[in-house]
């Protein structure tokens, strides 16, 4: 039997940092993660297999629907898949080994195998071959994540219906691509296999997509989005699919009534959601219980358990890998003994389309709802010249601030390489910064960050480029 400090179950975002900031701390720790790599949902098959494609899909489209041309080059291209899926598959392992890295330059170790918990302060750990090891500890952080959740009648074989995982790694360019679910994931991987080839729609149950998106937001991708070709089918809902060799026919009704209808595909990614993961954990054997959504509950990382916390897709809050990494590190020094808090209120979500949109704080809805008197600022990128000169005018910046203290309460972005751009927002609003702090702060030129400075002139009704 191996004595730690503290033992951390499952290698994503959530436990591999957890386990690095122990090992930083100077706490005996171990990490038990069932895969063959380190990385989790994220670096195996979520946030970097994804962003590889949509990378190289986004040059392809460049390259074939004229851009390149407009820029005046001229090339012929042709996809090749198989290179385009190997160097997606080279960049994911030099990830993960840099976690192996980081294990070993931290003094982290990394348990091979499943775990499982076996009454408090033991987790017994399960080899690929069958063996098994126990390990004691003072705490245990489950750090399990989540899975894709299954959609009813639309059984995923990842053939023909296809879970996240499935649509990352296809072998031809799908003809019809129906998506089932227009949130991040969804839009994602539907904007790859459109920008390569196929013919993509997307249904949607609500009558909006990217429900908790600032609206005006979410209603400028939707445009950009089926200005490029993809289809949107909101207000719909699945109801069946039927598979065979070549292909999949789905059953949709509106979801307001009316008659139904079926839509033929030869691939659907089913992208509804993601559920948290606690399978074979052993939570009966502290007492531990999840809710009805298979969820475990936390107070600032602790479980109801003395000795157990929880952190990342498996408990409360999005569902996002800075957000695990930022649980890792709080709970681990709360475990440490020292203050430490997350500010969900400041978490930024990122959609990696193109245009790519990017938000952090309150959007217009949730004021409202609220009751908070708020002011808007906005700045297009039509009226930057970083975007102009490139070609890449779509968009937005759009900031909320407090209409009586101008504090900045949400940022808003659509357009070029936003992803980059809100992080200054992040910082700022975490400093409680004002519309005014940001407008007279100076920005490079020529960039487009100059958007965001605009946009917080703006506030006040004072942008000087528009
Ligand atoms: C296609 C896709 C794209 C995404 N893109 C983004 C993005 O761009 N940005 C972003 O922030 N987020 C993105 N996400 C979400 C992100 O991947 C997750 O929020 C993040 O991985 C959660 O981290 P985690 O550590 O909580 O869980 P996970 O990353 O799910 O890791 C949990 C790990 O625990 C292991 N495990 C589970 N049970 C056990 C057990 N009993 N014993 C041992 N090991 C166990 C699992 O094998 C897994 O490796 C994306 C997700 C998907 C699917």
């Amino acid at each position: 039997m191996s004595t730690y400090d503290v033992v951390v179950i499952g290698g994503g975002p959530g436990g591999y940092n957890a386990a690095i900031k122990a090992g930083q701390l100077g706490l005996k720790v171990a990490c038990v993660e069932g895969r063959e790599t380190l990385g989790g949902t994220c670096l195996n098959v979520g946030c970097m297999p994804s962003k590889a494609l949509l990378h190289a899909s986004e040059l392809y489209e460049a390259a074939t629907g004229g851009e390149f041309a407009t820029l005046g080059i001229e090339v012929k291209p042709r996809l090749d898949l198989a290179q385009m899926m190997k160097q997606k598959a080279d960049s994911v392992a030099g990830l993960t080994k840099g976690i192996e890295f980081l294990f070993r330059k931290h003094k982290a170790e990394w348990i091979k195998g499943w775990g499982r918990i076996d009454g408090p302060g033991r987790v017994v750990v399960t080899a690929a071959d069958g063996s098994q090891q126990v390990l004691e500890a003072k705490d245990i952080v489950i750090a399990t994540g989540s899975e894709p959740t299954p959609l009813p009648g639309v059984e995923i074989d990842n053939r023909r219906i296809l879970d996240s995982t499935g649509a990352l790694s296809l072998e031809e360019v799908p003809k019809h691509l129906v998506v089932i679910g227009a949130g991040v994931i969804g839009l994602e991987l539907g904007s790859v296999w459109r920008r390569l080839g196929a013919e993509v729609t997307v249904v949607e149950f609500l009558d909006r997509i990217c429900p908790g998106l600032d609206g005006e937001t979410a209603k400028t991708l939707q445009r950009s989005l089926g200005k490029q070709g993809m289809k949107f089918k909101l207000g719909a809902k699945v109801t069946g699919a039927v598979a065979s060799a070549k292909g999949v026919t789905l059953s949709l009704e509106p979801v307001a009534g009316g008659a139904a209808e079926t839509l033929e595909a030869d691939y659907v990614l089913v992208a509804i959601g993601r559920r948290p993961y606690t399978q074979g954990l052993g939570l009966e054997t502290v007492g531990l219980r999840t809710d009805k959504r298979g969820m475990l509950d936390n107070q600032k990382h602790q479980s109801g358990v003395p000795g157990v916390w929880v952190i990342g897709d498996v408990t409360s809050g999005p569902m996002l890998a800075h957000k695990a990494e930022d649980e890792a590190i709080a709970c681990i020094e709360r475990i440490a003994g020292k203050a430490a808090e997350v500010n969900y209120g400041l978490i930024p979500s990122v959609i990696y389309t193109r245009p790519e949109v990017a938000s952090v704080g309150k959007s217009e809805e949730q004021l409202k709802e609220e009751g908070r008197a708020y002011k808007v600022g906005k700045f297009p990128f039509t009226a930057n010249s970083r975007a102009k000169i490139n070609h890449e005018t779509e968009g937005f910046v759009k900031v909320i601030a407090d209409e009586r203290t101008d504090e900045v309460l949400g940022v808003h972005l659509i357009g070029p390489s936003v992803s980059e751009m809100i992080g200054e927002y992040c910082v700022a609003m975490e400093f409680s910064a004002s519309a005014e702090d940001i407008a007279l702060t100076c920005h490079p030129h020529p960039t487009r960050s100059e958007a965001l400075r605009q946009a917080a002139m703006d506030v006040h009704g004072e942008a000087m480029q528009m």
